[in-house]
């Protein structure tokens, strides 16, 4: 088991190098899957990049798990994240964090960074990533790579240590869109241990066709925060999708404005519960049995979680409290409702939505100190997961020498039409 950069991983993509062989021949055959350090291994450690789960090995592997190793891919390792999925650069990660492979000094995008870099540096061929507020598609982003954050509802999470369970979703990563619907085509295979899983297995439709599309661009994808020069990156992006054909209709998206209060309330909120079960009884560390238990408990959580996953851990605990439910919690819940019912109206008038996938560029490592500055970053991509849409990121050139995505959303269930509009694109700029 290797840790940290070394010669094998000058990146720090991964936090443990295994080689999980395939169990069948199939579409996956001779093809690396790297897998997110958040999805069961079994027999593998399996630490979400914390180091309250180091030493943790699963008894079972997740149903993506048993999927991709079903239909013959080899799996390299266990890639390298933020702490729980709770950041926007991997620099969370309890394990040090990763490097970018277009340039080490900058971070990868987050969460899912260790399996971005895995992929562009060519250490995999593909890789599974989790988005709850778009861990796939702001790594897939910074490092010039494909990402698909599926439907709420298409990929089983059976195996995913939750974070923020109404949120999230595995989706597929790979370089390039092919790849990416191909995996996405394997892991999408009915699972009733899921309870939210619904059997609509995704049925890949590549033909690059968009005459016809209609694709709007909402004002407040290009608003404030966002640089002009990648709004210029994804503007010249957005005029090659209506060369091809598509129609590109201006629309407004006015939730955009609670999205990410919404988002961060709900996700803390959820985060603060679904983490209780790390107190060093069952897993991680052990506690000190012969103290009292909240003292045990506190103990192991206070050395063993890090800064960020604690500050979100006393936010969600306070926004579910009594007296302040209603005024957090409660409140979200409405934001999250307008924001499901903005896409629902803008559904009415277009088949894909388009901009920006991240308001900037990858930054330098150690660049954002506070967390406000952070969280700022994914405004672009939680409101896919409050609404539970399709969306993907698509690489659409760079600037100043690093990847710009364009992130295109769809209706539910219809990750298909949101990676055909990707496909005719990347095909598009090839030509
Ligand atoms: N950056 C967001 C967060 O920190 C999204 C992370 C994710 O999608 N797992 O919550």
């Amino acid at each position: 088991m290797v840790r940290g950069e070394t010669q094998q991983d000058p990146l720090n993509a991964f936090i443990t190098l295994a080689e999980i062989p395939p169990r069948a021949p199939g579409r996956l055959s001779g093809i690396t899957v790297a897998v997110k350090d958040n999805i069961s291994t079994r027999g593998v450690e399996t630490t979400c990049g914390s180091r309250i789960l180091s030493g943790y090995v699963p008894p079972y592997d997740a149903h993506v798990v048993d999927l991709i190793r079903n239909e013959g891919a080899l799996i390299p390792g266990k890639t390298n994240m933020d702490e729980f999925g709770m950041g926007s650069s991997t620099e969370n990660s309890g394990f040090g964090p990763a490097r970018n492979p277009r340039d080490p000094e900058r971070v990868t995008g987050g969460s899912s960074g260790g399996s971005a870099a895995a992929v562009a540096s060519g250490m995999a061929r593909m890789a599974l990533g989790t988005d709850t507020g778009g861990s796939i598609r702001c790594p897939a982003a910074f490092c010039g790579i494909v990402g698909l954050k599926p439907t709420y509802g298409r990929i089983s999470r059976y195996g995913l240590v939750a974070y923020a369970n109404s949120l999230e979703q595995i989706g597929p990563m790979a370089l390039s869109v092919a790849d990416c619907s191909l995996l996405m085509e394997v892991i999408s295979r009915f699972d009733a241990r899921d309870a939210t899983m619904q059997d609509r297995p995704y049925l890949p439709r590549l033909d690059g066709d968009i005459r016809g599309m209609r694709i709007g661009v909402p004002a407040e994808f290009f608003g404030e925060g966002v640089d002009p020069a990648v709004a210029d990156r994804v503007r010249k992006a957005i005029s090659v999708l209506e060369g091809l054909g598509a129609a590109i209709v201006e629309c407004a998206m006015p939730s955009m404005e609670y999205a990410l209060a919404a988002y961060y309330v709900t996700c803390t909120s959820e985060a603060s519960s679904n983490l209780a079960r790390f107190d060093g009884v069952r897993y991680g560390p052990a506690s000190d049995y012969k103290k009292p238990w909240h003292e045990a408990f506190q103990e192991v959580r206070m050395q063993h979680f890090g800064p960020e996953v604690r500050r979100r851990i006393l936010i969600g605990t306070f926004a579910l409290s009594a007296g302040y439910y209603g005024k957090y919690y409660g409140k979200a819940q409405v934001a999250r409702e307008h924001v499901r019912e903005d896409y629902s109206r803008l559904f009415q008038e277009v088949d894909l939505l388009a901009g920006p996938t991240m308001p900037t560029v990858a930054w330098k490592i150690g660049e954002k100190s506070d967390p406000l500055s952070m969280y700022l970053a994914d405004i672009l991509t939680v409101p896919a997961n409050l609404a539970g849409v399709p969306a993907a990121s698509v690489p659409c050139g760079t600037v100043q020498g690093l990847p710009v995505g364009l992130q295109l959303t769809g209706r539910a269930f219809e990750d298909e039409l949101v990676m055909n509009a990707a496909y005719a694109y990347e095909q598009g700029v090839k030509a």
